[in-house]
């Protein structure tokens, strides 16, 4: 019995029906987010089938990605990073998408080992929430994409956000909205990116039909999350 079949398929359909719904097929790639998850759990929803992992904290994912070397599995990291772990990051991950100054994107750079392909990169927007410190400001972004586009180790992919977590859907609805608008203006200066990472497990749904491209689910995969989650 895998605790994890029938959520995953589940959010798999909706997933599908969403895109389809907004005319683009096939557009929504579902990413698991696990943190808090133990590597068991992790292990069990990738015997269902799910490939592609996401981790807030970079001491968190280490031992984790350690565990499941041997899976062939695809590590995002999406929450903030400090410029400290950034060396850790750019070794250890696939992706980061939390790219949001350009220190991180030179200590990304110099410290991705030349035996790996580039290291995905995602900019996070502070789309609506002045009052997070996290994600670069939307009149920021060309001169960062630029700057993570001039790198040979880094692979700009596109763009991601958390919007404020509005109690009314249509506000969230407008930052997504407002997240599309700015992706369409980034892929006529970098016409490569193709990733726009929004929308979570109360949310996915306006996410795709506002344009999203990558979904990031963790509790309706998983189930509710214990406790808080910690560094
Ligand atoms: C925790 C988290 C998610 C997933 O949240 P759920 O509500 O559990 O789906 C997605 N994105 C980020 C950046 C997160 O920190």
């Amino acid at each position: 019995m895998n605790p994890y079949r029938e959520a995953f398929a589940g959010i798999l359909l909706a997933v599908d029906n969403a895109s389809r719904a907004a005319g683009r097929p096939n557009a929504g790639r579902l990413l698991a987010v696990s943190k808090t998850r133990t590597p068991e759990e992790i292990a069990a929803l990738a015997g269902a089938g799910q490939d592609a992992f996401g981790e807030n904290y970079v001491q968190e994912a280490l031992p984790k990605i350690e565990a499941l070397r041997d899976r062939g599995l695809e590590w995002h990291l999406i929450g903030h990073l400090q410029s400290n772990k950034a060396d850790a990051a750019a070794r250890a991950f696939d992706w980061v998408q939390s790219v949001d100054r350009p220190k991180l994107v030179a200590t990304l750079a110099r410290h991705r080992p030349a035996g790996l392909p580039p290291l995905n990169v995602l900019l996070q927007v502070n789309i609506d929430d002045e009052t997070s410190k996290h994600g670069c400001r939307p009149q920021d972004l060309d001169a960062l994409a630029d700057a993570v586009a001039a790198e040979s180790r880094l692979h700009l992919r596109g763009l991601m956000a958390i919007p404020a977590p509005h109690a009314d859907m249509a506000r969230r609805r407008d930052a997504f909205h407002a997240m599309r608008k700015l992706f369409d203006g980034l892929q006529v200066r970098h016409p490569g990116i193709d990733t726009l990472s929004m929308g979570m497990s109360e949310d996915f749904v306006p996410a795709i039909e506002e344009g999203a491209t990558m979904v990031r689910i963790g509790s309706a995969l998983f189930g509710a999350r214990a406790k808080k989650e910690t560094g």
